[in-house]
């Protein structure tokens, strides 16, 4: 039985990071190698902080996991030592925990009770104990190929091979359907692969995970884009089902700062995924930011992506603009709002070896050289508000203008949706206003037999949200394709 006062003998310890300057030094991941029995005794001490509430808000509704992770349970087996159970009750609700348990921002633990006081020493280290029962199942053989006994007959096409994809195609796999999935790069993973850095989950995570879904039986067709190269027709031909996941790519641009036609201003995709192809070998990033002042606006997971990547690759200075305040920490919040927890984490690891932060602040102008190539920006204090009818508004809080160096500028200010693409117009799908694509309450699009899930139907959010969808709508078209399912449907759609 779990030690109800565990979290007053143990306090929260995170996993310990390699130095900043030997971590600008590579691409590897920030967190450093441990040794595994120090690790493993570490994180069971923990685990131990986990009091297995009676309500454990850690583990669903609307502020825990999206996956229904079955958190207390698994925090008791590590602490016990179990690492072969927890590896099960882990992979139960979560086919991909390696990504989740590098990549989520963790709303579990911003949902956990101990995060609610500041005596309690913070929540439970949830997203660590969920990496290391990733990590040892992966080292002790545990992680192993399912092969389905049964074969329904029933061919199924996955459009995108990002997590929601794969997370739909390995549980339709298991589920005895013939599932490929499609994929328009040269390289499957989708954000995995081009979109999230190296430093952050280094791609051989991605293609042992994609090795064990081979060995299932999904099949994987890469450089092929759905609707062009593979027709509409061919496809309504050869499948009984379809789902997309493909995505919600279209980055949010600048259309009305003064000076974002000048060279030398990017979206933030743009920068990281030449970047990521450089980390896989494919030659130098056709944007640089070696030895540029770079300034990243927007200071979300993907501003800070860049941020990284920026200074890794060598750039004279990196800032990063919020237009937001800087978040209170929970030390120094005397109001203790609960949660708090995730207005801490907006500080990534990335923050820590570089740069500097303004907070509270906007571009008003870029300002470009005689070639038309941006070189500094003009920045002023604002405070960000709602108007009458609710709509976002940014407001000057100050006169004074303040002039700074930026020979790079990425926007990383959001994603406004699905790409256009051919397959919808031949589909006959039309986007939301939202930018994504509806369903109804079984996943399914206005196109009898396509279904959707992930960031093209719930906009660009987690990974963990991806996964999730991913798994409901497995089961939503094994319902379709066999007028039952067994698989689980953690989510429905919104
Ligand atoms: Fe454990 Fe926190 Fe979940 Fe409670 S809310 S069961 S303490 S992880």
């Amino acid at each position: 039985m779990a030690d109800p006062y565990g979290f007053l003998k143990h306090p929260r310890k995170d996993a310990k990071k390699r130095p900043a300057a030997e971590r600008l030094d590579d691409w590897h991941e920030v967190y450093a190698r441990v040794d595994p029995e120090v690790r493993d005794r570490e994180v069971r001490t923990q685990a131990t902080r986990c009091m297995d509430c009676g309500i454990p808000f850690c583990h669903s509704g609307s502020a825990g996991c999206p996956l229904g992770n079955l958190i207390p349970e698994w925090n008791d087996l590590v602490r016990r030592g179990d690492w072969a159970l927890a590896s099960d009750r882990l992979h139960a609700t979560n086919n991909f925990p390696e990504f989740t348990g590098k990549l989520c921002p963790a709303p579990c633990e911003a949902a956990c009770v101990l995060a609610i006081s500041h005596d309690a020493g913070g929540a439970v280290t949830i997203k660590r104990v969920e990496e290391t029962i990733a990590d040892v199942s992966w080292e002790q053989g545990l992680v192993q190929p399912w092969q389905s006994h049964v074969s329904s007959g029933k061919r199924v096409a996955v459009v995108g091979s990002g997590p929601a994809g794969l997370a739909a195609a390995q549980q339709l796999t298991r589920a005895g359907h013939e599932v490929t999935v499609y994929e328009r790069d040269d390289r499957l993973g989708g954000l995995l692969r081009y979109g999230i850095p190296e430093f952050k989950m280094e791609k051989k995570v991605l293609d042992r995970r994609l090795a064990q879904l081979r060995r299932e039986g999904t099949k994987f067709v890469t450089g092929c884009e759905v609707g062009v190269d593979l027709t509409v027709e061919q496809l309504r031909e050869q499948f009984d089902a379809v789902v997309l996941a493909v995505g919600a790519l279209r980055g949010r641009d600048d259309t009305t700062t003064p000076g974002r036609e000048l060279k030398g201003i990017h979206l933030a995709m743009e920068h990281l995924v030449p970047a990521n192809r450089a980390c896989e070998g494919d030659g130098p990033s056709a944007i640089d930011a070696a030895g540029k002042h770079v300034v990243i606006i927007g200071g979300g997971d993907t501003g800070a992506d860049c941020y990284g990547t920026a200074s890794r690759q060598g750039a004279a200075s990196v800032l990063q603009l919020d237009q937001y305040p800087q978040p209170p920490s929970q030390r120094d919040d005397a109001r203790s709002p609960w949660p708090v927890w995730p207005w801490i984490l907006r500080t990534y690891p990335a923050h820590e070896e570089a740069g500097e932060r303004k907070f509270a602040v906007a571009v008003e102008k870029f300002i470009g050289d005689d070639e038309g190539h941006v070189r500094q920006i003009q920045l002023r204090k604002v405070r960000v508000e709602k108007d009458a009818s609710g709509r976002r508004q940014v407001v000057p809080t100050s006169e004074e203008v303040e002039v700074l160096p930026a020979d790079l500028v990425l926007l990383a200010i959001g994603f406004e949706g699905v790409e256009h693409m051919p397959l919808l117009d031949g589909l006959g799908i039309k986007l939301t206003t939202r930018g994504t694509i509806s369903c109804g309450s079984d996943w399914q699009t206005q196109a009898p037999g396509v279904f959707v899930c992930g960031d093209a139907h719930r906009g660009a959010s987690l990974v963990v949200w991806a996964i999730a969808e991913g798994r409901s709508v497995a089961n939503a078209v094994d319902r379709f394709l066999t007028g039952s399912s067994d698989l689980p449907s953690p989510v429905i759609p919104n």
